[in-house]
């Protein structure tokens, strides 16, 4: 639809789990590759403890999507080990923040989300484009959420081409050194592998455009 309301922020999430459920062995097995070898495991534990505390259905009709995010922000964080579980839960308790207590986001305060959890991770993390993070997916997935929006674009459309440009964005990490988090001990032996919380933020965001685009 072209608004996201309590129950879309819901399915969003829901969605999202499935996701990283199902492709946790290769988060993994990425993360193996140049960290310790547990994301896929972290971000299927706070995916799974995030739906555990959606509303129900009768307490979705209810609620807002800003609430769903930041209970759902909140429950990554206290269940997700690892440097992500912080990150991920600050960027979907910014997102939700920034929906503020509209009982639906448009295209426009979507975007306006998509930046905010960016800005919070970058608070959080100190990361920038480049460092082979998860930034690399959300920074170009915010720009090409708002470049769509500005040429005419609307919410499920938008969302496509924000988890397009976090597919590529994630893509682009391969030759990347990284200079943040557990890879960048590996100095320059940290090139030539997928970053593997880059590849979960294209996840996160596919499962929007999959939502928003029913
Ligand atoms: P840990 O490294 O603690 O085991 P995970 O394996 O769950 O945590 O997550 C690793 C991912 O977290 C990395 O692939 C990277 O994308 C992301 N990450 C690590 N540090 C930062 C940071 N400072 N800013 C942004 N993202 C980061
Ligand atoms: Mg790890
Ligand atoms: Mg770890």
């Amino acid at each position: 639809g072209e608004h996201l309301d309590a129950r879309g922020a819901a399915a969003w999430i829901r969605h999202a789990a499935e996701l990283v459920t199902a492709d946790a062995g290769r988060l993994t097995r990425l993360d193996a590759a140049i960290g310790d070898g547990d994301h896929g495991h972290n971000l299927d534990r706070g995916f799974t403890a995030a739906v555990a505390a959606l509303p129900d259905e009768a307490e979705l009709a209810g609620t807002r999507p800003g609430k769903v995010l930041i209970a759902a922000g909140r429950a990554i964080v206290s269940k997700t080990g690892g440097a992500s579980g912080p990150l991920y839960g600050t960027a979907l308790r910014r997102a939700g923040k920034a929906f503020g207590d509209a009982s639906e986001a448009d295209a426009a305060a979507v975007g306006e989300a998509l930046k905010a959890a960016l800005d919070g991770i970058q608070e959080l993390g100190q990361a920038n484009e480049g460092d082979k993070t998860m930034i690399d997916a959300l920074a170009p997935a915010a720009a090409a959420y708002r470049d769509a929006l500005a040429s005419g674009a609307g919410l499920a459309a938008c969302a496509r081409a924000a988890a397009d440009a976090a597919e590529a964005g994630a893509d682009a990490t391969v030759p990347m050194q990284a200079r943040k988090g557990r890879a960048s001990y590996l100095g320059p032996r940290s090139t030539g592998h997928l970053d593997p919380g880059a590849a979960s933020t294209a996840l996160v965001l596919r499962a929007l455009a999959d939502v928003t685009g029913r």
